[in-house]
């Protein structure tokens, strides 16, 4: 049985997944959609999605699950899939490491003041700051799943202070770290924030959540890092709160709208670092082993892999 990709990335990506998910599978199973025959389209019960186009979806009348090759896939809940198609999100061990890396990387950019003494470099001021130990620097995670717990025992591991925010209390170890839930338990973390990392998912519950309220109650001098989704914070009510110096810096990977556009006042804002959508990009070898293990354990056992709960929206 052949599994077509449906994707609406450049044809060069798209010939390097499917290489790399028939080299993990062994044999030429993964293929472009419009190779597939008409009798293929009919019973074709799998496909492997990366921004897929949602009326070549709809050519699969059969669909019985779909593996996104994204963490993130808030998108195929918009796209108005059949309810019965089950959507599998990459889950992979090395897309949390490499979160974990970049949050490692830019948390040090922010507690070591970074963008001030390179902001004084271009003046040519010679002008020492405090420094501060990690032991002394408090830092909140909202989102304690599989990217926010690597993120929270790295940062832990390094010396920081950590707290996080998650919807429902339930971590077998003890962890590091302490975790809050529920609205008091946001407002605690926020007021406690001396830099503030976002790793939730998009949903109806968390796009604009880090609204001008709750942007406010994070310390005077705090710093943002937003490595999830731009919809979850407001940016006009960011940039507020930088202008205002309320906030004293923000890093930025992800937007409203990507690329961002020219335009747009961040890339000139002195207090905002913007990177494109870097933080932890999908590993194509690793994920190409999960997929094709996810796709024998299916073809061999009927095990389709754990989907995401479409009534929680991640
Ligand atoms: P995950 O395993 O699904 O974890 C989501 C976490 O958010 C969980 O801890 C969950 O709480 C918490 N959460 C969700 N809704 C909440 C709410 N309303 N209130 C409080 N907590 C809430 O997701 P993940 O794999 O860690 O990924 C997180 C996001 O990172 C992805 O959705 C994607 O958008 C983004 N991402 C970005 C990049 C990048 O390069 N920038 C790369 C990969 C992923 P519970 O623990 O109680 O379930």
């Amino acid at each position: 049985m052949r599994v077509p990709l449906i994707s609406s990335l450049s044809e060069h990506d798209q010939l390097e997944w499917i290489a790399a998910l028939n080299q993990a599978i062994g044999s030429t199973v993964v293929c472009h959609l419009d190779q597939l025959t008409d009798q293929e389209l009919l019973h074709s019960q799998v496909a492997i999605v990366a921004n897929p186009d949602l009326e070549q979806i709809k050519t699969l009348p059969n669909l019985v699950w779909v593996q996104s090759l994204w963490a993130g896939v808030e998108k195929l809940f918009d796209a108005g899939l059949n309810e019965s198609i089950k959507i599998v999100r990459l889950v992979d061990e090395r897309l949390s490491d490499t979160m974990a890396e970049a949050a490692l990387a830019w948390v040090l950019y922010l507690h070591r003041d970074m963008p001030v003494y390179r902001a004084q470099e271009q003046r040519s001021t010679w002008q020492q700051h405090p420094v501060k130990l990690a032991g002394e620097r408090q830092v909140g995670i909202l989102g304690l799943g599989k990217l926010g717990q690597r993120v929270a025992h790295t940062l832990t591991d390094v010396g920081f202070k950590v707290r996080g925010w998650n919807k429902a209390s339930r971590f077998r170890s003890n962890p590091p770290y302490e975790s809050l839930q529920g609205e008091q338990g946001l407002n605690d973390l926020l007021e406690s924030s001396e830099i503030l990392i976002v790793l939730l998912p998009l949903t109806d519950k968390t796009k604009g959540l880090l609204n001008s309220r709750r942007l406010s109650k994070l310390p005077s001098g705090a710093c943002l890092i937003n490595f999830a989704r731009g919809p979850i914070v407001d940016e006009k009510a960011l940039v507020e709160q930088l202008d205002s110096q309320h906030l004293k810096h923000a890093v930025l990977d992800v937007f409203d709208k990507e690329p961002l556009a020219k335009s747009h006042p961040f890339w000139q804002h002195p207090s905002v670092t913007v990177l494109p959508h870097i933080a932890a990009p999908t590993h194509k070898p690793s994920a190409a082993q999960l997929v094709a293990q996810h796709l024998s354990d299916y073809f061999e056992y009927g095990h389709i892999p754990d989907s995401v709960d479409k009534s929680r929206g991640y």
